[in-house]
């Protein structure tokens, strides 16, 4: 067996692949090693702004990035710049968005378990929506409204549909820690509770079916269950949540966020919903995922009996999803792109975890060595934004490149940065 050299469909809109290089933005990746060194987290701002612009042109106004997938000061700007709303769900994730200068007015706060001091805060900047999600909450936010802060809403509805990668399912029992369920009553009654309060806007419901959805499928269950639920309500917003899956490895492919919107309009339609009603969504990884790719430089190759063991100089700290979800990526060798990739091997990280696995089957030409520089596409969301410390190992940087041009929007932590905390 053997792969295909380079996929340039995994990779930013803008790649060009030349016989011993790869240009991002018009930028060498070759490059781009040598002067910031790796591991490094290479965004193309073409497509970030084109998926940007492809959401705010596929939705009504309210569509959000969750930030969640991939966060920093230039990437809030961006999203903001391109016309898009935040979702944020911490403390933190809200404070990073408005230190990078995102108006509040456009800020949607999520979360199963806002702290007080997160609500407070919330209400006090005035953001575009905080989305309710349970009993306890509320009883928060009676505490917190007033004339000079009141609230602006939604409701999380669980609405029994969970979308699974190639399908869907209905679950009876909602067995979920987020929102409220319909089936039980308890989204009629935060309704209630929520009408009856003073100061309290309530503009419809929010779901969020689950991620890496490939199939529409899903989504169209949902917006005809959100539609039957809301009718009569006089709501003037209903959000079908993020969950737009992307293209990881060869031979699969995704529906594109013009698509996805397509496809909920035409569901909504079906369903019947006044044509006041805001659709909005929030994609994360649809927006980030294929704008971003990861070097490393390959610094041990180890043959067992079983198999090769190729260990970079990155893994679990900064690209956890293999470990945490099994999930599959390609790697490349940069100064060979066009080589048919005729060995595999195991791509390993280098922490102390047998299962620091970047890529458990990954293919590379024969000539792949230590000192190879080795590119992994796909990995915009979720990686540096759920990158760790683990082994005390400094996060990589980030550097955005367009025009020809980089430029460094997250530096590469230091060991001082990584003892500040100690007390
Ligand atoms: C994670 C999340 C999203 C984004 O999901 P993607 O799969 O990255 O599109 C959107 N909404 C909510 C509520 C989420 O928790």
């Amino acid at each position: 067996m053997s792969a295909e050299s380079i996929l340039t469909a995994l990779l930013p809109d803008t790649a060009e692949v030349l016989d011993d290089d790869v240009l991002i933005g018009g930028v060498s990746l070759r490059h781009l090693a040598a002067r910031y060194g790796t591991p490094l987290f290479v965004y193309d701002e073409v497509t970030l702004r084109a998926r940007c612009a492809e959401a705010v042109a596929a939705f009504d106004d309210g569509v959000a990035f969750a930030s969640k997938s991939f966060l920093c000061g230039e990437m809030a700007r961006l999203a903001h710049d391109e016309g898009l709303c935040i979702d944020v769900a911490t403390g933190g994730e809200l404070d990073l968005v408005l230190r990078a200068g995102v108006p509040a007015s456009r800020v949607i706060v999520h979360g199963n378990n806002k702290l007080p001091s997160e609500l407070e805060h919330a209400l006090e900047v005035g953001v575009h929506r905080i989305v309710v999600d349970n009993f306890d909450e509320i009883a928060r936010l009676a505490t917190l409204v007033s004339p000079e802060q009141p609230l602006d809403c939604l409701i999380r509805v669980t609405p029994g549909v969970e979308a699974h990668t190639h399908e869907f399912v209905r679950t009876g029992q909602e067995d979920t820690k987020f929102g409220f369920s319909l089936v039980s009553g308890d989204a009629r009654r935060a309704i209630d509770e929520l009408r009856a309060m003073a100061h309290v806007t309530l503009h419809g419901v929010h779901a969020h079916i689950g991620s890496q959805i490939f199939e529409m499928a899903g989504f169209e269950e949902e917006v005809k269950i959100l539609v039957d639920f809301i009718a009569g309500e006089g709501f003037d917003e209903l959000c079908v949540g993020g969950g737009l899956g992307v293209a990881y490895v060869a031979g699969e492919s995704s529906k594109s966020l013009t698509q996805w919107g397509e496809a909920v309009r035409v569901a909504t339609r079906a369903a019947g919903l006044d044509v006041a009603v805001r659709v909005t969504a929030e994609p994360g990884r649809a927006i980030v995922a294929q704008a971003g790719v990861t070097l490393y430089t390959v610094g041990a190759v180890k043959p067992v009996t079983q198999r090769t063991y190729m260990a970079v100089d990155g893994g679990m700290s900064d690209n956890p999803r293999p470990v945490l979800y099994g999930s599959g990526y390609e790697a490349f060798d940069v100064a060979t792109p066009r080589a048919a990739r005729t060995r595999s091997v195991r791509l390993v990280g280098r922490h102390c975890e047998s299962g620091d696995v970047l890529i458990d089957t990954a293919w590379l030409p024969a000539t792949t060595a230590v000192g190879s520089l080795i590119v992994t596409p796909v990995t915009g969301a979720y990686g540096y934004s759920m990158a760790s410390n683990y082994n005390r190992v400094p996060r990589p940087a980030v550097i955005f490149v367009g025009g020809g041009a980089a430029r460094l929007v997250l530096r590469r932590e230091t060991f001082d940065d990584l003892a500040r905390l100690e007390a």
